[in-house]
């Protein structure tokens, strides 16, 4: 079906090339020959499970569980 040559379309931003920073290597800081995770692990699914970052808590995307920052 051909798309007519006025739509909406023209305007839209392309959010999907803003999102594609970092990918893997956010996770991991390199500092002084060293790799150091920059963020924590599940407890429950295990090391490999990163929990995301959120301004007063960590969460796991996989199972959910929710860990509070510390000072
Ligand atoms: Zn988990």
């Amino acid at each position: 079906m051909p798309k007519p040559a006025n739509t909406k379309t023209e305007n839209k931003p392309k959010e999907k090339a803003k999102k594609k920073i970092g990918g893997v290597s956010i996770l991991y800081k390199v500092e002084n020959d060293k790799v150091t995770r920059s963020r924590p692990t599940c407890e429950r699914c295990g090391p490999g499970y990163f929990m995301a970052d959120h301004e007063s808590r960590y969460t796991c995307g996989h199972c959910g569980f929710t860990r509070y920052r510390q000072k």
